[in-house]
């Protein structure tokens, strides 16, 4: 190894420095400044370079928690959020040419978070107290999630978008859940413990994604919630939110989290037609 390549591992490595949003935006500033001035075979192998460095770094972070994990799910602490986050998708960067572009979207994204918080949203108690729920109420979905691998990021932001999101990865068989807080979001603990319900959204995303093996309600939910749900197309972006919100509210409702519903209010008639349909829906999976 050169002088050279002895610099660019220290500037790779000022990543497990930092721990503030600011620096960690200035840290993609510098690692795109010194991709902007390399020359096509230099990128190469600078990228070789962080491949390696995040690679491990990435690795072993996944090993570590998942070495004595026997959960369906991978519970990432906020500590550990947002590097895992950078060095995974430095890793997934793997042409030349887009390596601008990746970074530029990362950096967009960064720019919407703030260091508010000292906590993070949800727990990872709380997280295992609403897998429970759901596989109390419906055991074969701990059987469904654990075919694929599903991974929370706590992170102990403030995001001024959303305040949790899911994304799959391009097979469906990896899932993301990032929590967050949202911008102007009181601070966990108020009364309605409103997390928790937009948690158990985010895995009514996972399953209608399992369902149907893409970002659309089934064309079941649409036909058998009908009555409850009148004008709701399968097109329609919000058949997937009504999707997610429907199996929320059916697992929180009659549990020791209906104070947290927000619908728990709703006429029994509705969640009957909801059980109906989740019961069944999940029965033939
Ligand atoms: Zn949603």
């Amino acid at each position: 190894m050169n002088i050279k390549e002895k610099d660019d591992l220290e500037l790779i490595k000022e990543l497990f420095e930092i721990n503030k949003i600011k620096d960690y935006i200035n840290y993609l500033e510098k690692i795109q400044e010194k991709w902007n001035s390399l020359g096509k075979k230099e990128k190469k192998v600078f990228l070789n370079n962080i491949h390696e460095v995040f690679y491990f770094y990435f690795m072993s972070l996944r090993v570590d928690y998942n070495l004595f994990n026997e959960k369906s799910y991978t519970v990432y602490k906020p500590k550990d959020s947002m590097k895992y986050f950078i060095t995974k998708q430095f890793c997934g960067m793997q042409k030349i040419d887009e390596v601008n572009e990746y970074i530029d979207e990362l950096k967009l994204l960064l720019s919407n978070f703030t260091d508010k918080h000292n906590t993070e949203r949800v727990s990872k108690n709380d997280i295992d107290n609403l897998f429970n729920l759901v596989y109390q109420k419906y055991p074969k979905l701990e059987e469904i999630f654990s075919s694929v691998e599903i991974e929370i990021l706590l992170f102990n932001n403030t995001d001024k978008i959303s305040n949790s999101l899911t994304t799959p990865s391009l097979d469906n068989k990896h899932f993301t859940i990032y929590c967050l807080y949202m911008k102007d979001e009181p601070d966990r603990k108020r009364v309605e413990d409103i997390h928790y319900y937009v948690f158990l959204h985010e895995l009514g995303h996972i399953l209608s994604w399992l369902v149907t093996n893409k970002n659309q309600v089934p064309s079941s939910f649409i036909e058998d919630t009908k009555e409850s749900y009148t004008g709701l197309t399968i097109n329609n972006p919000d058949a997937l939110e009504v999707f997610a919100d429907s199996f929320a509210m059916l697992v929180m409702h009659e549990s020791n989290y209906s104070y947290a519903n927000p619908f728990e209010h709703f006429h029994e008639n509705h969640y009957v037609v909801l059980k109906k349909y989740f019961d069944k829906l999940i029965n033939e999976l």
